[in-house]
């Protein structure tokens, strides 16, 4: 039912607009990703009909798949899931963002491919804030090695961090405020480390069950997927 996705976008924005409200913040302060994954390329048609130029994917091979079958300058399309070294190469032609950073080695990756073809890539550095040990991103301990290393490159632009608060029912949200509290302060710790192509002024934290706590906590980026795109089947 496309025109689910024009309302559910608004309705998202109205809870992106509350939240900023009651944490006396500017709703212009946060870009909305819309994280389609697993969803058709029909729907972020439909999406970008309503406005929306933002769109997140967790996979690599469905990433490229998606930004092949529906060529739009207008639109940016985010990577937020794993990466691997040897997925990089197929991404780096049409992605605008990386949010999955988690060792140098993605950023040497990617400034010899985009330099290949003379482009800059957004990123942001995903940061392990739930302290499971199955969850991606690096160790708080790491990230000022990272930073320093993506000081040098011409193609390479890091943005600000990234994380994934512990999946908790959503009666239980409130706990994770402590996760992004922490994904906060390393930011303003580490702010020392910005450089010329080096800013940490982007948060991207916040989904659907979490996203009024994240922009509490100074969200700048929030990637939502069901509250736009319904369940996910898989
Ligand atoms: C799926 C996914 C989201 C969106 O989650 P929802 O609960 O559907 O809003 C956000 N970030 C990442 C990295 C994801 O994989």
């Amino acid at each position: 039912m496309p025109n689910d996705i024009c309302h559910n976008l608004e309705n998202v924005q109205q809870r992106i607009t509350k939240a900023c409200k009651e944490a006396g913040r500017s709703p212009d302060e946060i870009t909305l990703v819309a994280v389609s994954k697993t969803k058709p390329v029909d729907d972020i048609k439909e999406a970008f009909k309503c406005g929306q130029v933002h769109f997140g994917e967790n996979r690599a091979r469905e990433l490229q798949d998606k930004m092949e079958d529906y060529e739009n300058n207008e639109l940016q399309w985010h990577m937020v899931g794993n990466l691997q070294t040897n997925k990089i190469k197929y991404m780096v032609e049409r992605v605008n963002w990386i949010h999955s950073i988690e060792k140098s080695k993605y950023l040497s990756e990617i400034e010899k491919r985009a330099s290949r073809i003379d482009r800059v890539i957004n990123t942001l550095i995903q940061i392990n804030i739930s302290g499971e040990d199955q969850k991606s991103g690096c160790e708080p301990k790491d990230l000022k090695e990272i930073l320093k290393y993506a000081q040098g490159l011409d193609h390479v632009r890091v943005r600000g961090l990234m994380g994934m608060a512990t999946f908790v029912d959503p009666e239980d949200v409130e706990s994770v405020r402590p996760e992004f509290k922490m994904l906060r302060k390393l930011r303003d710790d580490h702010r020392k480390y910005e450089a010329e192509n080096v800013s940490l002024n982007e948060l991207s934290m916040g989904m659907t069950n979490d996203m009024e706590i994240a922009i509490e906590e100074g969200s700048t980026m929030v990637r939502v997927g069901r509250a736009i795109f319904g369940e996910r089947n898989y």
